[in-house]
């Protein structure tokens, strides 16, 4: 099938997807305990996703509740396993205590596959398990070492998290998965830079946030001329105000994590964010009108909030 899919290469050579176009966090998240109550338009979506030409990312979480509809998806499309890429985290947070090899046998085991193309450890607060990020981190690469997680990564991480298994580690992470769009374009202090410069690649998740929150930010001083320029361009460029904003961020060099419950829109984010590019300027116009807005956190809010 023909398609205009671009693809990152990561620090180990591996090759990722640009743009993740089916995140099932979020709108899809479920509960701990809600895990059985099956989602039927998840399952359709991520199968809907699963038609579309190119290789197809999908990103699950541990504490999302969704290894179900993955599972089921995956079991009713006829696609080619080499051409999907799933992300899985290990979520420290909300995961009844298990371990890292626990969780990651148990993540197969619900989707139905015997490897992942990227492991992440969800976030750097993982006492519950009486770990330290080190043997965490160490855990992680036995199983890159296995196989079984051909990348791996973390996600939310500051630069002393980074910092710390930079120091202890063998295998320097392939990813950081961080909250990034034009209105929180550093989730804590330095981090774009960092990671850029140790090649580290950053994937963005919520990078619609400025559009989840138009209707309240577009009243405010700092919002108006932001969503009149994105109203600009996507005139410009006859594309929707979404695929300007993901275009936004593949061009800061950030790999987009995006999803959607109407088809439409993630057969758009698949298969025309690179149908059209952004000139330098208007890159840089994108990000000084956003900096220019306060900054908007969605998520981690009780421990980033000071940051
Ligand atoms: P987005 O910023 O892409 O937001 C998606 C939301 O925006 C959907 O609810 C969708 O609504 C809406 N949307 C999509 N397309 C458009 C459009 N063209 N115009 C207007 N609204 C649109 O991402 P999310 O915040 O949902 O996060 C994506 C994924 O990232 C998650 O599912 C999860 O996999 C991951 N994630 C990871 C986190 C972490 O800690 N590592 C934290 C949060 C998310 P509609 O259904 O109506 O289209």
């Amino acid at each position: 099938m023909a398609t205009n899919q671009q693809f990152v290469t990561l620090n180990n050579g591996n090759k990722i997807p640009a743009v993740g176009i089916i995140g099932t966090g979020t709108a899809w998240f479920k509960k701990q305990g809600q895990e059985e109550v099956i989602s039927p338009e998840l399952i359709e979506q991520i199968k809907y996703a699963l038609s579309l030409p190119g290789v197809i990312h999908i990103d699950a979480a541990e504490c999302y509740n969704t290894y179900v509809e993955v599972g089921k998806a995956l079991e009713q499309s006829n696609r080619p396993r080499d051409q999907i890429f799933i992300t899985d985290k290990f979520s420290p947070q909300a995961n009844d205590g298990r371990t890292v090899s626990e969780s990651f046998e148990r993540g197969l085991a619900r989707m139905g596959v015997d490897y992942v193309d990227l492991y992440l450890i969800h976030c750097p607060f993982i006492s519950r398990q009486g770990y330290s990020l080190e043997d965490a981190w160490s855990e992680l690469e036995a199983l890159y070492e296995s196989g079984k997680a051909k990348n791996i990564g973390v996600s939310n991480f500051r630069v002393s998290d980074l910092q710390r298994i930079l120091k202890s580690g063998k295998v320097k992470p392939q990813v950081n998965q961080i909250e990034f769009h034009a209105f929180l374009q550093n989730q804590t202090p330095g981090i774009f830079q960092f990671c850029q410069q140790q090649q580290i690649q950053l994937e963005a998740y919520s990078p619609l946030a400025p559009l989840q929150r138009k209707s309240d930010e577009l009243k405010t001083a700092a919002g108006a001329p932001f969503y009149h320029y994105l109203e600009q361009l996507a005139s410009k460029y006859n594309k929707s105000e979404a695929l300007i904003l993901l275009r936004w961020v593949t061009k800061r060099h950030v790999i987009p994590v995006t999803t959607s419950s109407k088809p439409a829109r993630v057969k758009d984010a698949q298969e025309n964010l690179f149908t059209f590019d952004l000139t330098d300027q208007e890159v840089d116009q994108i990000t000084s009108l956003g900096l220019l807005h306060k900054p908007l956190r969605l998520y981690w809010n009780e421990v980033y909030a000071d940051y």
